[in-house]
């Protein structure tokens, strides 16, 4: 049995070894903020590094920035401060596009070092942009190939000598199912295929060791659990042992071994900066630069131990004291499953979320019935947790999501 009581709830903030690190975070008041799966709320100082680079090193120093601040670096300095929560080197991974091209990318370099296979393996519900740009990819590199989709249960038997690539999402977009990446990916290279992990659910929220897994590639987002800002720019992984062979079709100047030598042929760069494309977005990567602080000395198994016990006590206070609403409870049970966020399906889901985000309790709703709330360790408490639930259950008990308001749809959700 979990317990569920308040007292508990406060002994455990005030025991917590992650308690300091909320002061990190710039989070408004009245707000207990469960969408840091969807966008990271704003880190302390990065403001301030915004307001200091639009004023001194763009308005001041002008194009002299590019070697004076730097900025022609941001894209490896910011690889290399996220390289340690992914398990991976800070020579492998660099800060680059949206998750959407770099999962173009990805997949494109890995069927290319995979000719004669023909077949982008995935699975049906991934999140849509993952699927929707490898069936671009398909489409584009001809008839032959094609993406198929299989659920996820049967993915291993289905990888088979026709399989150039199989690219999964590591933590699911809604229920939070989490793969075992070492197990899928041996697997994947049993039948001779590429493996790429999106690890947008994943990085600054669980613990992910893509060394250890023998990954190829691995794609992941800016702006969820990493903080970096809305549309902050996404990263790129690629094992140490492809950086050499991988090659990937975007190839824009950024990614040329020497971009000003201004050549006419293409040539990529020997490291990972044969993943970039184009000129980087310095003011939003200057402000993923300063939000990745806040996980300075940062320990992921620690954040993993307090992320399963927060999701294990919202879990335990919707079965105590929601049972009678009929909330389905889609997130795996089995912590080894289990990422950090918790889905509950009701058919008007919409309806109870906007009511909650009217009463400070910011979750989102994903389409057709789920509430999702995302559970990160760095500012998140217990209270927090048990004061959501009795928002929750008020606004259950007394219909209060029924009010006309709550049912128009904005177009973001
Ligand atoms: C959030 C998310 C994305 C986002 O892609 P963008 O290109 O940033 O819009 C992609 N894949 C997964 C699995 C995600 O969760």
């Amino acid at each position: 049995m979990i317990p569920t009581s308040l007292d508990w709830c406060q002994k455990q903030d005030s025991t917590d070894p992650l308690r300091e690190i909320r002061d990190r975070f710039d989070l408004p008041g009245g707000v207990i903020y469960m969408d840091g799966n969807s966008l990271g709320p704003s880190p302390r100082g990065v403001a301030e590094r915004l307001a200091h680079v639009v004023a001194e090193e763009w308005r001041t120093d002008l194009i002299k920035s590019w070697n004076t601040a730097d900025w022609i670096n941001l894209p490896s300095r910011v690889g290399a401060q996220i390289a340690p929560l992914i398990g991976a080197g800070p020579d492998e991974v660099i800060m680059a596009d949206s998750t959407s091209v770099n999962i173009f990318k990805a997949a494109a370099a890995a069927c290319r070092m995979n000719p004669g296979r023909t077949e982008i393996l995935s699975e049906p519900g991934n999140f849509p942009t993952d699927l929707y740009m490898l069936q671009g990819l398909a489409d584009f590199l001809g008839p032959e190939y094609h993406l198929r989709t299989v659920e996820r249960t049967e993915i291993k038997d289905a990888i088979s000598d026709k399989t150039a690539v199989v690219l999964l999402t590591h933590v699911h977009y809604v229920t939070a199912d989490m793969f075992d990446m070492a197990d899928i990916t041996e697997a994947a290279h049993a039948k001779g295929a590429l493996m790429v992990w999106d690890l947008s659910h994943s990085t600054g929220a669980v613990p992910v060791d893509l060394g250890r897994a023998n990954a190829d590639f691995a794609v992941g987002c800016g702006y969820k659990y990493l903080n970096g800002g809305p549309g902050a720019p996404a990263f790129i992984y690629v094992a140490r042992r492809h950086l050499e062979t991988a090659r990937q079709p975007l190839s824009g100047w950024f990614g040329h071994q020497s971009p000003f030598d201004f050549k006419d042929e293409f040539e990529p760069a020997s490291d990972i900066r044969r993943m970039l494309v184009g000129t980087t977005s310095v003011l939003a990567a200057s402000a993923f630069e300063s939000a990745l602080k806040a996980f300075e000395g940062v320990d992921m198994r620690v954040v993993r131990q307090k992320s399963l016990a927060l999701t294990d006590l919202f879990i335990a206070l919707v079965r105590e004291r929601l049972s009678e609403f009929n909330l389905g409870i889609v997130t795996p049970e089995k912590h080894s499953n289990r990422g950090s966020h918790v889905s509950l399906s009701f058919a008007e889901g919409y309806a109870v979320m906007q009511a909650l985000i009217d009463r400070g309790v910011i979750g989102d709703f994903r389409a057709p019935n789920y509430m999702r709330f995302g559970f990160t360790p760095l500012y998140l408490g217990f209270e927090d947790v048990y004061r959501a639930v009795e928002i929750l259950e008020d606004i259950l008990r007394t219909d209060a999501w029924k009010d006309s308001r709550y049912k128009a749809k904005s177009s973001v959700t």
